[in-house]
């Protein structure tokens, strides 16, 4: 069940505030708090869903592809596409999800090394 206290949940209220990179109707992207890359942003939907999964199973076609689509505008605007990116979501406890709800982060600026020497 999705929490609506959590800290995303909060930013996309306008609760609390973010460093923001985009916005549109389906999506909010802006920098981690503790970045762990030169470049750290952290792209959400503002459709209310805890885990990747929960978003594909219950958000609508449109959605889901203008979300992903818009990843790949921040990537573009970044000026990252050249030189690489990774992106990542942890999903639940074996994931190591901190925040409950459903985000991708995209770590570039530098050499970020291997998968295995990355810790979120
Ligand atoms: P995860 O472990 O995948 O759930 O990642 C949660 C991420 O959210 C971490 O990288 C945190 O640094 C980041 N984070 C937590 N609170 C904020 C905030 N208020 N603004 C930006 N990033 C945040």
């Amino acid at each position: 069940m999705y929490n609506e206290n959590n800290i995303f949940a909060k930013i996309l209220r306008k609760e609390i505030p973010c460093d923001k990179v985009h916005e549109d109707e389906y999506s909010l992207f802006f920098k981690d708090i503790n970045p762990q890359a030169k470049i750290h942003i952290l792209g959400i939907p503002k459709f209310q869903c805890t885990t990747f999964s929960e978003f594909i199973r219950n958000a609508d076609n449109e959605n889901i592809s203008i979300f992903f689509r818009n990843v790949q505008v921040v990537i573009k605007n970044l000026g990252i596409e050249k030189n690489g990116y990774r992106l990542i979501t942890n999903s639940g406890a074996d994931g190591g999800q901190e925040v409950p709800h459903f985000h991708i982060h995209i770590l570039a600026g530098e050499n970020i090394g291997r998968l295995r020497e990355i810790i979120l």
